[in-house]
């Protein structure tokens, strides 16, 4: 009898310790292979950028966007797959900005396009002498007597020597966000900004901007112009400061609509009420077709949870991909979704995002205690043989910034950022700026980090860091 007994407990323990005596090593090489080999994430993209293309809110390649990728976590067995309602901004382009430089000698076409959220000029265009400067400083010296009347050509560069690039583009954006805003007040009719582009090209790069409350009638409108035209602008001004400048834009805000955060959902099978998420955005700006801001990010995080399932993992938490809806002309989605889930009294306790392009995957940044990090240096070893190096305190992503507590862990995915920008917001972020192998090492790293987090835990004793 107690034989028997013995043989059963036998076969029990060595029955489960076959199924869960996995090392993390083991499991990291089963995720990195499942993605290299039979990953999804390449397929997603393509479809997404070829037979949707671009996304900006409330467009019609948006609502496809919305329907293709519900439609496609729905086929991948998940517990819960739904939509969440939320009122988008609607801004259109138009017809084909037309710019030139006129000159004694002439005139030459210049690259613009209109601002995310700019108004129009007049219909036939607007002219003007143009005033060059580098920030608002410079601005404000000029005063109304030298810009009033005129266009405000914004021409500071992204810093080259900075090699975190995304730090660059920051220290360069306030003149794309607020740069008609703040021309507006010293009288100027017009804004031109340099294009947030670390090369010299000929592709206007667009994005964001605000007119905070400044009332109709006083809004000017914004447009970029790229890095090779901003040069010869420039350069045409010192030879002579009298040149004017021509552009014709018929961009238009539209009312709200309709739009959805896409969600998909593992149910933990420990603690059903924590929730880990992953995702990206799934709007993109209009130029190109936003392959890399942000295709990668939305069909990284859908295989995230296509890994997790194929390898068998069934995780202690609630794991949820959010594709983000609105995430560059507004963060509503972003915002909904962390409104939400206050609402419903959510716990989350991870989020993590991949919005900084489909490169070669560095490693994260992270937004948590002192506790969490010190718990994910202690995994460095497992990352190493992936070439993941990369474990910073700092930002995460826009959309989960909302989730921020005082416990939580928020991260972000840290691709190579070298050429990010080349094709940030522009014509050429497409489908062929991404390496399938690349935007799959990526999937595999962000499943990897949460596969520890779910399986270990967040460290919630100490301090939040200060960043
Ligand atoms: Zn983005």
């Amino acid at each position: 009898m107690r034989c028997i007994r013995t043989a059963i407990l036998v076969f029990c323990v060595l029955f489960t310790t076959n199924l869960f005596s996995q090392t993390d090593e083991e499991i990291f090489k089963n995720i990195y292979k499942s993605s290299l080999t039979n990953g999804k994430s390449y397929d997603w993209l393509n479809y997404l950028s070829n037979q949707i293309g671009s996304r900006l809110s409330g467009s019609l390649g948006a609502e496809r966007a919305v329907a293709f990728t519900k439609q496609e976590l729905e086929k991948l067995g998940l517990d819960n797959v739904w939509l969440q309602p939320v009122m988008v901004p609607k801004w259109v382009r138009g017809a084909k900005e037309y710019a030139y430089i006129k000159s004694a000698k002439g005139t030459t076409t210049v690259n613009i396009c209109a601002l995310g959220g700019s108004v129009a000029t007049p219909p036939l265009g607007l002219k003007s002498a143009v005033v060059e400067v580098h920030d608002f400083q410079e601005l404000k010296a000029l005063g109304k007597e030298k810009v009033e009347g005129k266009i405000v050509f914004y021409n500071r560069p992204m810093q080259p020597d900075v090699i975190q690039t995304f730090e660059a583009y920051g220290g360069c954006v306030n003149q794309r966000y607020e740069g008609a805003l703040q021309a507006a007040k010293y009288g100027a009719v017009g804004v031109i900004v340099r294009s947030m582009n670390l090369r010299l090209d000929d592709l206007p790069h667009t994005g964001s901007m605000t007119y905070e409350n400044l009332p109709v009638d006083k809004r000017i409108p914004s447009a970029a112009i790229s890095t090779n035209d901003a040069e010869l602008l420039s350069t045409m001004l010192k030879l002579d400061p009298s040149i004017e400048f021509f552009f014709r834009q018929n961009c238009k805000q539209l009312k709200d609509v309709l739009s959805y955060n896409v969600i998909g959902e593992i149910t933990g099978n420990e603690f059903p009420n924590e929730y880990m998420i992953v995702g990206g955005h799934l709007d993109s700006w209009d130029l190109g077709d936003g392959s890399h801001d942000d295709g990668a990010g939305v069909v990284q995080s859908m295989e995230v949870l296509r890994l997790l399932k194929e390898i068998g993992i069934k995780p202690k938490r609630s794991i949820r991909v959010v594709l983000f809806m609105n995430e560059e002309n507004g963060l509503r989605g972003g915002n909904k979704y962390a409104e939400e889930a206050k609402q419903k009294g959510e716990n989350h306790v991870f989020a993590l995002e991949s919005d900084a392009g489909g490169f070669t995957p560095r490693g994260f940044s992270f937004d948590c205690t002192d506790a969490a990090f010190n718990q994910v240096l202690s995994w460095q070893h497992l990352f190493k043989p992936y070439l993941i190096y990369f474990f910073e305190k700092g930002g995460s992503g826009a959309d989960v910034g909302p989730l921020k507590t005082n416990t939580n862990v928020l991260a972000g995915l840290r691709p190579d950022s070298q050429r990010y920008f080349d094709h940030h917001h522009a014509s050429n972020d497409t489908f062929d700026a991404v390496n399938k192998r690349e935007l799959e090492l990526g999937a595999a790293t962000m499943t990897a980090l949460v596969y520890l987090f779910d399986k270990y835990g967040v460290n919630t004793m100490v301090n939040r860091l200060k960043n």
